[in-house]
């Protein structure tokens, strides 16, 4: 049996010069859990061709969504920027990844941080409802350079809170943060100033941080990942895995090559 499903592009949705999105069928039997990631990608002249891929939609989902960076000389994201509706992708038949739950020790205030494609996996974990049975109070903070790259963010923020179903649970649990570095916008800086000169918590109207209460999801570029890892093991944080659950967990975005 082959190590990947073939799936069903359904719908694609570009974003930016740089982004897009896009929604495939989901074999019966893949499982995930909210947050993680899989291997996906094409078949390039009879071989697969892959990367590491957050899944973008929730675990109860019957569909699943990639939302993906398009690097002009990418091996895959050059071709795989131009697929379309009715086409193939392989998607791997296992997930994993330290963006879960139960990988943080109980809170009250559940922090998700991230930059660019960073968000995938998180926008995975705000349509999980388990995650608001954990956490009174979800904060999702997305940064980017452009205001244009928070566009995904935000529709999809709006479309939970106008769902009939989840929009209450949304409106009263979470919080959405977006945050543009190199333009004007009603938020500005990145992320690890926003969270050490504590601007973040006062614009939110919240509490500071507080390790007794907050716990931490990271997901971003490798140089906001170091900054942020050394900002909250000064405040005390412990970074936790399957083994040992902890104040704070990391996933890389993306991998330096
Ligand atoms: C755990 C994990 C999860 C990932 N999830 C996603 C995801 O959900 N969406 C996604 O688009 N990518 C994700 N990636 C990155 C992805 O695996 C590929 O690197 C990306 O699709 C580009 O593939 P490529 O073959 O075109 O270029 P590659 O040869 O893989 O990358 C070329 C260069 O492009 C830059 N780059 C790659 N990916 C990104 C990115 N996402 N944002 C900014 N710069 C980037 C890096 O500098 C890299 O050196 C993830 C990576 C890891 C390790």
């Amino acid at each position: 049996m082959s190590a990947f499903n073939q799936e069903q592009v359904l719908s694609v949705r570009h974003w930016t010069d740089s982004l897009f999105s896009f929604t495939t069928t989901r074999d019966p039997g893949f499982r995930f859990v909210s947050g993680q990631f899989t291997m996906m990608g094409l078949e390039v002249e009879g071989r697969p061709l892959l990367r590491a891929y957050s899944m973008a939609s929730a675990n109860h989902e019957d569909r699943l969504e990639f939302f993906s960076i398009k690097v002009p000389d990418g091996p895959l994201t050059s071709r795989l920027q131009n697929i379309r509706e009715g086409d193939t992708v392989l998607v791997g038949r296992k997930a994993t990844g330290t963006l879960i739950a139960d990988n943080l020790l109980p809170g009250r205030r559940l922090l998700l941080l991230s930059t660019g494609t960073g968000l995938a996996p998180f926008a995975s974990v705000i349509k999980d409802p388990d995650i608001y049975d954990r956490f009174e109070q979800i904060v999702l903070v997305h940064g980017c350079r452009q205001v244009a790259e928070l566009a995904y963010g935000e529709k999809l923020v709006e479309s939970l809170r106008a769902d009939e179903n989840f929009g209450e649970l949304i409106s009263s649990q979470l919080i959405y943060y977006p945050t543009a570095t190199r333009e004007p916008f009603r938020n500005r800086g990145r992320i690890t100033d926003l969270i050490d000169s504590g601007r973040l918590f006062a614009d939110i109207g919240q509490p500071p941080l507080d390790i007794a209460q907050d716990r931490v999801m990271l997901c971003g570029s490798p140089s906001m990942l170091a900054d942020l890892r050394t900002s909250f093991q000064t405040h005390g944080f412990n970074e936790g895995s399957s083994n040992a659950p902890g104040h704070f967990v990391i996933e890389k975005a993306f991998v330096e090559r």
